[in-house]
């Protein structure tokens, strides 16, 4: 049996188009996908049973154990930490946002780690983005800053820019310019028609130095700007000022660097520049499949959108104090549960010292760092494959992945649900 039309729920993108081949219930073929969706639909790897920590050793054990050790640790917590959300459906993100208020604890998604920068400069000065339709049908020039497409988001170029032909743009490969901006050389530099490399660091000086050349102030310029010549940002200017329609995409290479968020608002007021001469917008590479939904969830049910701490019965946000890596790091936390995510293999040290002291439960069909302290692991059904589940795209179109094959594990959404009712039925018995 060949399923079409199936959503691929590994990177941002979330492409539409993949082609599954499905024989005796198992994946067997994937069309139209690139490594990374092969590697996901055709996964062997994963945890088969929920599993619970007894002294030093693991043990396998049923879901109903593993969901009432992981309902008595979360309530004898003073301070949980719920982390992660960005792998798993938006049915589950709610869930889960319940599930910390009933619990007074704090929420957070993957997004403090990576484009939590671009949010806080989204919220000073808004975000002139559109669709990646608008930018497949109608941009005729590409700009990829601190970002490389080609192996991040390998579909990217070949679905909405380079390669993909559209409405106004019958030969996009030849029609549209493409402008890559990063500190090294990588696979899509290489096929850039423009490749500005800047010293490390050096990204809020150039942004400046565009916006005062498409002002006009290019006599106020240097002869070069954190490594990157007069004449090159001029010409650079040139292309974005004579474009029909332009599209700014940025990566962690722009909100991890030095300045992070000043980095996505100088981006963001560089576009509204460039929109007094032509059309120009700008939107973040998100990573994970549903990461932008994680924030989504979390806003329209709490107002903000990721770092959320119910202490005081209200939600509280003020990232850097409510984020889950300082809340590690302060050893604040008492208990912490992991949903679809691995803070283990990306916070530092000291924040993954904190979670070997504490009861860590883990939401994921895979073992990986963060499995190494847990007390309790539950495997879910992957959502896209296993399970359908709401998720939104980079650009924010909420789209429905579906089930495809059968699968005899929970979803996340069951897990989490049926951890909120043991902790109601427990509060209830007090
Ligand atoms: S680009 Fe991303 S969403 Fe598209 S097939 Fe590859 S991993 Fe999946």
């Amino acid at each position: 049996m060949i399923k079409k039309n199936v959503i691929c729920s590994f990177c941002g993108c979330l492409c539409d188009d993949l082609s599954i081949t499905i024989e005796d219930g198992k994946i067997t073929g994937v069309d139209n996908g690139c490594a990374l969706a092969n590697a996901k639909f055709l996964g062997k790897e994963r945890l088969l049973k929920p599993v619970i920590r007894e002294g030093d050793s693991i043990k396998e054990t049923e879901y109903n154990t593993a969901i009432e050790k992981a309902a008595d640790i979360l309530k004898d917590a003073e301070r949980p930490l719920f982390f992660g959300w960005s792998g798993t459906q938006g049915e589950a993100q709610a869930k889960g946002v319940h599930l910390c208020m009933l619990l007074g604890g704090v929420i957070d998604n993957t997004s403090s780690l990576c484009h939590g920068p671009s949010i806080l400069a989204i919220q000073e000065v808004g975000h002139p983005g559109c669709t990646l339709g608008q930018v497949k049908n109608r941009a005729d020039l590409i700009i990829y800053w601190g970002c490389n497409p080609l192996e991040g988001h390998p579909r990217h170029m070949s679905r909405y820019t380079t390669y993909a032909d559209g409405f106004f743009l019958k030969n996009a490969f030849r029609e549209r310019k493409l402008i890559v901006v990063d500190v090294r050389k990588t696979m899509s530099s290489d096929v850039a028609d423009e490749f500005i490399q800047i010293e490390p660091g050096g990204d809020y000086a150039v942004l400046s130095a565009l916006r005062a050349i498409v002002r006009g102030e290019e006599k106020i310029i240097p002869e070069s700007v954190s490594g990157v010549s007069k004449s090159q940002l001029k010409r650079v200017a040139d292309m974005c000022k004579e474009a029909r329609f332009g599209a700014l995409f940025f990566g962690l290479g722009l909100t991890m660097s030095k300045n992070k968020y000043k980095n996505i608002r100088n981006a963001v007021e560089l576009t509204d520049e460039l929109s007094r001469h032509t059309k120009f917008t700008i939107s973040a590479m998100r990573g994970h499949w549903n990461v932008y939904g994680a924030n989504e969830v979390f806003t329209w049910m709490t107002g903000y959108p990721y770092a959320i701490d119910f202490a005081r019965g209200i939600p509280f946000y003020n990232p850097g104090e409510t984020t889950a890596a300082e809340i590690l790091y302060r050893k604040e936390c008492d208990a912490l549960m992991v949903v679809s995510s691995d803070p283990a293999a990306h916070m530092p040290k000291k924040c993954v010292e904190h979670m070997a002291d504490i009861p860590v439960i883990q939401i994921d069909p895979h073992k990986n760092c963060t499995s190494f302290f847990t007390d309790v692991q539950i495997p879910v059904a992957i959502t896209g494959i296993e399970a359908s589940g709401t998720a939104y795209r980079m650009d924010g179109v909420p789209l429905r992945t579906k089930k495809i094959i059968d699968a005899d594990f929970l979803t996340d959404t069951e897990v989490i649900s049926r951890i909120y009712e043991r902790i109601l039925e427990a509060k209830a018995d007090v």
